[in-house]
């Protein structure tokens, strides 16, 4: 467990600018970029436009979402290297390549060395930034565990920011990297990360605990099955063997919800909506370190289910079926017997004036 907090005399009081490098240039579909524009609560521009009382002013740069490109939309990545950005917080998005064992290449980069001509790796910016970041923060699965890109077999070596930087790794302020999984990740996840790391590094708030797996628990704290709008359906045995059962717990179609962190279901994806198993769709455990290799094939139910899921349909599940059915039926769907408009009160209460 990690937990990061600025000591009362250490906290920035003068109002500060925030910068946030925000690299979409690993091994990335920059989906995370594309998902977190969907945000609401904060939204991106609840940030960017000052809108959150008391926050410090933030300026994001990334690409996906940049006006500026090329030389202009680099620069900010040189000042920050000079010193001149401070505090910055350095996002990456996706996974990073092993540039040792790129051979004649390299694997990913941004922009170029001005006097070779040659690409300057994503690998290298990490090099140069890392240090003077006042906060790392791993956006996405690819850049908190390698992700898709680094399945078995994959030719690139692939890895996560801690797997590059050290899992042990702090930030000049201190702070452990903030990993915030998902493929993409949930988008309010990574608002309310930036937003609580700029109130950090103003000295207004805490850095938030963070987990084994470098996750914030107070989002990653629970399984999806835990918070999925489907489980009292597992609890009863009740497994749908075909899409498109809405009143069914997906677990037989390959759900991996039990053994997975991650908060989408109770937080849905867009302004509370959605969230796989709720709407119909199986958990394929993207946010977790073992993705995806570990939860592979993903449309069969895990060897673990299968004894519990047995066991919940074939022993207490179907007596908690019977039972509760029988309950609703015979108790509570029923009105209590005082409610009638006969010429008498029958309901207990006694005259007391
Ligand atoms: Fe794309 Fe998923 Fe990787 Fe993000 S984690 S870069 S959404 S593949
Ligand atoms: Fe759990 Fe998945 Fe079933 Fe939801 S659908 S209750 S997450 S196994
Ligand atoms: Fe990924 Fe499962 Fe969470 Fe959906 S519920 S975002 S598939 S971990």
């Amino acid at each position: 467990m990690a937990s990061v907090e600025f000591a009362p005399n250490q906290a920035k009081t003068e109002a500060i600018t925030a910068h946030v490098l925000w690299m979409t240039v690993g091994l990335s579909c920059e989906g995370d970029s594309v998902a977190m524009t969907s945000a609401t609560n904060p939204s991106l521009e609840d940030i960017i436009t000052g809108a959150i009382p008391g926050m410090p002013k933030v300026v994001v740069h990334n690409q996906v979402i940049a006006f500026d490109y090329g030389d202009d939309y680099a620069q900010a990545w040189y000042d920050a290297q000079e010193g001149k950005l401070d505090p910055f917080v350095l996002v990456i998005e996706g996974s990073l390549g092993n540039e040792k064992i790129n051979g004649d290449g390299h694997w990913t980069g941004f922009h170029y060395d001005k006097e070779t001509g040659q690409p300057i790796t994503t690998n290298e910016w990490i090099d140069r930034l890392a240090p003077k970041a006042a906060a790392v923060v791993a956006i996405g699965t690819c850049a908190t565990y390698g992700g898709i890109p680094a399945m078995k077999n994959n030719p690139t070596g692939a890895m996560g920011v801690r797997d590059y930087l050290g899992w042990n790794w702090k930030s000049k302020a201190g702070i452990p990297i903030v990993n915030i999984p998902g493929c993409p990740a949930q988008p309010d996840n990574m608002t309310e990360m930036l937003m609580y790391l700029v109130f950090a590094l103003a000295g207004m708030g805490p850095v938030p605990e963070l987990d084994e797996a470098g996750r914030p628990t107070h989002l990653f704290g629970r399984t999806a099955h835990e918070s999925c709008n489907r489980a009292a359906f597992y609890e009863s045995g009740n497994f749908a063997t075909e899409y498109g059962s809405d009143h069914r717990c997906l677990v037989k179609l390959g759900c991996k919800g039990p053994v997975v962190k991650c908060n989408v279901p109770l937080r849905g994806w867009q302004s509370g909506v959605g969230g796989c198993p709720n709407v119909g769709g199986i958990c394929m455990a993207c946010t977790m370190p073992g993705f995806p290799d570990k939860y592979m094939p993903f449309m069969e139910e895990a060897t673990n289910a299968k004894i519990s899921s047995f066991a919940a349909k074939y022993t207490y599940g179907a007596v908690l079926r019977w039972g509760r059915k029988q309950s609703i039926k015979r108790t509570y769907d029923i009105e209590p017997e005082w409610r009638h408009n006969r010429a008498e009160l029958t309901t207990g209460y006694t005259k007391t004036w």
